[in-house]
C-alpha cells in the first residue's frame, strides 16, 4: 500500500518522492529501465541517469537565473543537489557531476528509504484513481504516451535533442590542444582546448554542412531549441554562426602563438576521475561514421577515441499552460499531477524543480492544507507560472528558467545590476515563503 504513486524516475520523479518520503509519506516509484524497457537516450537502470552533458550549468545564485533555482532547491532540502554538490567535478562556475557517482548516490537515498518502494515496471495507462506524479520525461514509453493524450484531448507535441560526443582523454593529443578556462575563470584546467586557424575552420565549416545526416522524414520541421541544438544546424545558419557561439576563441590564449584562436573546439570533463571529456555544444544528427572521420580532423582529436557518439532524441511534452492547474495538476483529472520536462520545462535543473514542487504540492493535499504558491520573484515561482498560465499555449516550448520569466524590474538600471536586484529581491521573497 501506498499514498502516492509516481511514475518515472529521473531527474522529477526521484526529488518528488524524496520530497514525499521525507515528509513521512509512503511513495510507489514506477521505473521503467530495470524492467527490460529502455529509453533512447538512457545507458542504465539508475535513477536520475543524466543523458546528455555532465553540467547542471551555472552555479552563480546571484547572477545567473539557474544558479538561483540551486539555492532555492538546496534551501528546501533537494535530493537531487545534495548529491550533485557530493559528485562535483571541476567546471568553472558551473555544477558539473560525475554522472555514475551521482546517479548512483540517487538510487541508493531512495531505494534505502524506509518510505519508498521502488518498482521496475512500466506503466501503460494513467491509474483511474489515486494521487499520481506522472513524471516520464521527455521520453514517456509509447503506450504511456497514447494515454496521456487521451486523457489530456490533446496531441503531446513530439520534437528532437541531440547528444554530444564524448572523448576518452589519453586520445586527446595535448601538445596542439590545452587546458585553460576562458578567461582564466575556475581552476584552469577545466576546459581543454582545440585550435583552429581560419582556414581550419572555414573548410571544418563546410565538412559539417556536407555530412551524412541522420534523416527522419516524419520528424522534419523539428523546432529545435536554442541550447540543444544540433551542431550542423547552428552551421547551416551561416559561416560565422559557430566561430560566435560554442567555437569562439576568445579569452583563451593558445600557447604555440599567444593569441585567441580564430576558432576553438572545447571539451569539458565529464567523469570524476578525468578519463571522459564531452565535446561542448556539439551535439549532431550527423551519422556516426561521418562523426568520426570529421571530428577527428580537430587539431588535438587526430587520435580521439569516442566513449560515446552524438545522436538525436525523441522529446514528448504536453500543452501544460492550458492544461494543469497552478498546482501542476491536471485540470480534467485533478488526482494527476504532471512534473519534469514533460510539463514542457527544460533541463536537468528545472525539471528537478518542478519535480520538487509536483512532491511539495502533494504533500499539502495529502495533509490537507494547501501550499502557498511560491512567490513569482523567486526562480521556483517564475518557472512555475510560466508553466502553469503564462506562456503562450500556441507556441509553448520547453523553457530553461532565464530572468525574462521574472517580473521585470522597473526603472533604468545597469545590466550587471539588474541581475544583482532579480536575485536580492528573489532571496528576499524566498525567506518570506520558506516558512509558510
Ligand atoms: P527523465 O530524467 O527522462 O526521467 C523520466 C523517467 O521515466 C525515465 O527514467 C524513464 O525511463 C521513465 N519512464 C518513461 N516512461 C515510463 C513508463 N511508461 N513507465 C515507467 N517509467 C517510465 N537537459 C540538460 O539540462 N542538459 C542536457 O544536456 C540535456 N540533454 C538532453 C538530451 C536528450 C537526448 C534529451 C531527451 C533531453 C536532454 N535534456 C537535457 C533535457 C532534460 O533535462 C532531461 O531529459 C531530463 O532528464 C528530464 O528530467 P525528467 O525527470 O523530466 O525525465
Amino acid at each position: 500500500t501506498h499514498d502516492i504513486h509516481i511514475i518515472g524516475g529521473g531527474l522529477a520523479g526521484s526529488e518528488a518522492a524524496w520530497q514525499l518520503a521525507q515528509a513521512g509519506y509512503k511513495v510507489r516509484l514506477s521505473e521503467m529501465r530495470g524492467s527490460g524497457t529502455m529509453t533512447p537516450a538512457h545507458q542504465s537502470d539508475r535513477l536520475a541517469e543524466l543523458v546528455c552533458s555532465n553540467s547542471f550549468r551555472s552555479d552563480d545564485a546571484e547572477r545567473n537565473a539557474v544558479g538561483l533555482l540551486h539555492q532555492e532547491m538546496r534551501d528546501l532540502g533537494s535530493l537531487i543537489f545534495t548529491e550533485a554538490d557530493r559528485h562535483k567535478v571541476p567546471a568553472g562556475s558551473a555544477l558539473a557531476v560525475d554522472r555514475d557517482g551521482f546517479a548512483d548516490s540517487v538510487t541508493a537515498a531512495l531505494e534505502a528509504h524506509p518510505n519508498i518502494m521502488v518498482v521496475r515496471e512500466r506503466v501503460d495507462s494513467l491509474p483511474d484513481k489515486g494521487p499520481t506524479i506522472v513524471a516520464t520525461g521527455p521520453l514517456t514509453a509509447p503506450g504511456l504516451a497514447e494515454s496521456i493524450g487521451t486523457a489530456t484531448g490533446k496531441d503531446s507535441l513530439a520534437f528532437f535533442d541531440a547528444i554530444a560526443p564524448i572523448v576518452h582523454r589519453d586520445s586527446i593529443d595535448l601538445e596542439t590542444a590545452w587546458f585553460q578556462s576562458r578567461w582564466n575563470k575556475g581552476l584552469g584546467k577545466d576546459y581543454i582546448n582545440c585550435p583552429m586557424t581560419k582556414e581550419q575552420y572555414v573548410v571544418f565549416h563546410q565538412a559539417l554542412l556536407d555530412g551524412e545526416k541522420t534523416e527522419f522524414r516524419e520528424w522534419e520541421d523539428v523546432p529545435y531549441f536554442e541550447g540543444c541544438m544540433p551542431i550542423e544546424v547552428m552551421a547551416e545558419r551561416g559561416v560565422d554562426t559557430l566561430r560566435f557561439g560554442p567555437m569562439k576563441g576568445v579569452g583563451l590564449d593558445q600557447p604555440s602563438t599567444g593569441r585567441w584562436p580564430y576558432a576553438v573546439v572545447q571539451l569539458r570533463q565529464d567523469n570524476a576521475s578525468g578519463t571522459l571529456w564531452n565535446m561542448v555544444g556539439f551535439q549532431t544528427k550527423l551519422k556516426y561514421a561521418a562523426q568520426v572521420e570529421l571530428f577527428r580532423t580537430i587539431p588535438g582529436l587526430e587520435q580521439a577515441e569516442f566513449a560515446r557518439l552524438g545522436g538525436l532524441h525523441r522529446n514528448t511534452f504536453i500543452k501544460s499552460p492550458e492544461l494543469l492547474d497552478s498546482t501542476l495538476r491536471l485540470k480534467s483529472r485533478p488526482n494527476i499531477r504532471f512534473a519534469g520536462q514533460i510539463t514542457g520545462c527544460e533541463g536537468y535543473v528545472e525539471s528537478s524543480a518542478i519535480g520538487m514542487l509536483a512532491g511539495r504540492f502533494a504533500v499539502a493535499e495529502l495533509r490537507g492544507t494547501t501550499l502557498p504558491l511560491p512567490p513569482r520573484e523567486t526562480a521556483l515561482g517564475a518557472l512555475l507560472a510560466h508553466i502553469t498560465g503564462d506562456a503562450e499555449v500556441e507556441t509553448y516550448q520547453p523553457m530553461n528558467v532565464n530572468f525574462g520569466l521574472f517580473p521585470p524590474i522597473e526603472g533604468r538600471t545597469k545590466k550587471a545590476d539588474r541581475k544583482l536586484m532579480y536575485t536580492g529581491r528573489a532571496r528576499a521573497a524566498f525567506s518570506d515563503w520558506l516558512p509558510a
